[in-house]
């Protein structure tokens, strides 16, 4: 059987003062925060929908002094919620009592191995300067999401984060070959092997990607490399909705084979957002249209060659009627600027009023049928409401938002927020899909967790977290 989602509780009266001098003694005083004032901005998760409570924050510089204070809390059971930029989206870094523990001086890349392909990188490098570094080897390090000049890899790691490039690089975990790991108990799992193939038993490092710092603190990884593109083909192209656009991307899949790195959707709904609301963000189109995708080709050969394969891609595509229109991006930065509509989907929703959020997968060959079904069962709850699907349309992962009736009051909007969630997920369900595509399951999504999780695979992770973190100290309230 299964136990109830636990929270612990926020108020703990025990008195803290000898670990806190063991916690200064073992990494120095201005390492350990006491003063809430001095890190009120992480007691909050991105979205400012929850905020925790922490008894102290705690910045050690290596992974000796991670595992020292694991060791001491352990000791004192006092529980850890690590951070890392605290841009995660399911409040699973909101502290829950206890003290935060962020790996942000944690930021050396430790190696570089071109040959190997490989980078090993500390827990709190900023994922903006891990793409740097590998551009500085003339390498790819393809992980790329809107929220990269802030978040860390620690963090990315701990919720196998996806972004734009999953289509032709895969998630988080298939770009991680070994991480090294501080266990609830302060012992430390050196898995840091830069290997590609070890079959040596169990394949420990894939319990701790995606387990939101529940099992135990990732301080490094060894992440790989790949041979960074020559050349890129952007094109944004208009179709009549999300059937042809599933056409359109069997089409992509087909002619243009690996090359095909990126096929976004955005609705009408959405691009008319990002053009009033966005700077600098204009139609490239003459007329409205009621979708696009934003299709990017990227590899090592000449321009030329790409250009004329994402060409004659869409000439087909219009014969098929497909598209209705297109346009192509001819220099960086007109590429760069069809991008821009993408990249702002999200922040261009915001002075449009309250929105409820879906971060859903379904099969890629359900995603039009789930467009469908999903907006028609929304608005007939609703009528009035404005549904803004979005996203990554290439691996059947939708951001599947709604923005309020234009004349109805926020509060009245979200609290049909249940309402919402039950009439999604189910459909996403039916469809053999996720209910948390990339985001994870932090504090939001626990209930979603234990309605739509196979019974099985829950126990499963209860035993786990049960024997790595019995006391339940290590980011607890989080996911179980
Ligand atoms: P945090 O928010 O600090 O932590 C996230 C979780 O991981 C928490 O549960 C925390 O306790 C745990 N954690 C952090 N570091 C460690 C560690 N070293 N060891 C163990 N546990 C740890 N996500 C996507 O997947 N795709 C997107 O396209 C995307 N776009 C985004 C765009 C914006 C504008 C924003 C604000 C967020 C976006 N996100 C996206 C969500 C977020 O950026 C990612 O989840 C990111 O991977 C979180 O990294 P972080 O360092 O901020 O982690």
């Amino acid at each position: 059987t299964l136990t109830a989602p636990r929270d612990l509780p926020q108020t703990d009266a025990r008195d803290h003062s000898a670990l806190l001098d063991d916690l200064r003694q073992a990494i120095g005083d201005t390492y350990v925060v006491t003063n809430a004032k001095d890190f009120d901005a992480r007691l909050i998760e991105d979205r400012g929908l929850r905020r925790g409570t922490a008894l102290a924050l705690l910045r050690p510089g290596s992974t000796d002094e991670v595992a020292t204070c694991m060791r001491l809390c352990h000791a004192a059971q006092v529980p850890v919620t690590p951070q890392g930029g605290n841009t995660g989206l399911a409040g699973g870094g909101v502290p829950n009592g206890g003290v935060i523990l962020t790996t942000e001086r944690l930021n050396q890349i430790r190696q570089v191995d071109p040959t190997n392909a490989t980078m090993t990188v500390e827990a709190g490098c900023i994922l903006a300067n891990i793409q740097a570094a590998a551009d500085g080897v003339d390498a790819l390090f393809p992980l790329s999401l809107a929220s990269e000049g802030s978040c860390q890899i620690g963090g990315n790691l701990s919720t196998n984060a996806g972004g734009t490039a999953v289509l032709r690089y895969g998630n988080t975990r298939d770009l991680v070959l070994g991480v090294e790991v501080v266990l609830p108990d302060g012992r430390v799992l050196n898995d840091l092997s830069g290997l590609r193939k070890n079959n040596t038993g169990f394949d420990l490092k894939h319990l701790f990607i995606g387990a939101e710092g529940t099992l135990g603190i990732i301080t490094a990884a060894v992440i790989k490399l790949f041979p960074k593109p020559t050349a890129r083909a952007t094109t944004l192209v208009a179709c009549t909705g999300p059937e042809p656009a599933l056409a359109l991307y069997a089409r992509m899949r087909g002619q243009a084979a690996d090359t095909l790195s990126t096929f976004e959707y955005i609705d009408r709904l959405g691009l008319q957002m990002v053009i009033d609301h966005a700077p600098g963000c204009n139609d490239p189109m003459t007329e409205a249209h009621p979708a696009y995708c934003l299709i990017e080709l990227t590899g090592n050969g000449a321009q030329a060659a790409l250009d004329t394969r994402l060409e004659s891609a869409l000439e087909a595509a219009f014969e098929a009627e497909e598209i209705t229109d297109a346009v192509i991006g001819a220099s960086e930065a007109q590429k760069d600027a069809l991008w821009a509509l993408r990249e702002n989907l999200s922040e261009a929703q915001k002075p449009e009023g309250a929105s409820i959020k879906h971060d859903v997968s379904v099969p890629v060959s359900r995603v039009a049928d789930f467009i469908r079904e999903a907006t028609q069962a929304c608005m007939d709850h609703m009528p009035g409401l404005r549904p803004c699907p979005f996203g990554h349309f290439g691996d059947g992962n939708l951001h599947f938002n709604l923005s309020r009736p234009v004349d109805m009051a926020d509060a009245d909007f979200l609290a049909e927020y249940g309402a919402f969630n039950r009439i999604v997920h189910d459909i996403v369900h039916q469809m053999g899909g996720s209910f948390s595509a990339e985001h994870g399951i932090g504090t939001f999504k626990r209930a979603e967790l234990r309605r739509y999780k196979d019974p099985v695979a829950l126990e499963l992770m209860e035993q786990i977290k049960a024997t790595l973190d019995p006391g339940h100290l290590m980011n607890p309230g989080k996911i179980l």
